[in-house]
């Protein structure tokens, strides 16, 4: 048995999974499917513009789909979000037949052939915002979860956040958040 005063639960997709056992109440967090596929291009000096720049990213607007060169082939995303499980999910083949009709309609590239595809877990609450912080009954089970498709970008900011909350700090100067706009407590 350990005993601690303070408990992180950055448990990714399984962040309520934990909760629960904690008997801490879940968050309602929800963890959504996403595929990536790379896919080869049959002439890859398609992939830079006339002037010889590279090809940027892009997004269609409602995220129905997105690619990006990755060097002589094309990385892209169907955009998908399908209910998941917590675990270690595996790309649907629809998802990635998806994806090539998507991108292919916009770019007209050839694409056929997929060098690789995968799929991970994007975990989000009701409000899509993160969670970082306890319910007020339970001070010291701290949440840090549900950063859904922005955790790697947003990750140095808010673990400096984390941080301060977790032990009771005022937030970073150059991170001025109101700690109570990601507390679960916003949830109830
Ligand atoms: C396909 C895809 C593309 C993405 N693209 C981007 C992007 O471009 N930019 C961006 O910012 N974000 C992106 N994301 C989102 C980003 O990956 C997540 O927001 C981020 O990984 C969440 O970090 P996390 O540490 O909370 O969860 P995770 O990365 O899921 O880590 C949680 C960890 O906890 C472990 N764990 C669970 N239970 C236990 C337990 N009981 N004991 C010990 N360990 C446990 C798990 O094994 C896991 O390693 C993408 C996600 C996917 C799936």
């Amino acid at each position: 048995m350990l005993h601690t005063a303070d408990v992180v639960d950055a448990a990714g997709a399984w962040a309520d999974l934990i909760a629960r056992l904690a008997g801490v109440p879940a968050l309602g967090l929800r963890p959504l499917r996403r595929t990536i596929v790379v896919a080869r291009v049959p002439d890859p000096t398609r992939l830079h513009t006339p002037s010889g720049g590279a090809l940027p990213m892009v997004i269609e607007a409602r995220e129905s789909c997105y690619f990006k060169a990755e060097g002589n082939n094309l990385l892209l995303s169907p955009g998908d979000e399908i209910p998941a499980e917590p675990g270690d999910v595996r790309p649907d083949p629809l998802d990635v037949a998806l994806a090539l009709e998507r991108v292919e309609a916009v770019t007209g590239l050839g694409l056929r052939s997929v060098q690789s595809s995968w799929a991970g877990l994007r975990s989000f609450v009701a409000d899509r915002a993160p969670v970082v912080g306890a319910w007020p009954q339970h001070p010291g089970f701290h949440f840090f979860a549900g950063q859904g498709g922005s955790g790697i970008e947003s990750a140095p900011a808010l673990a400096a956040l984390g941080a301060a909350i977790v032990i009771g700090g005022s937030p970073p100067p150059d991170i001025p958040l109101n700690p109570a706009t990601l507390a679960p407590a916003r949830l109830a």
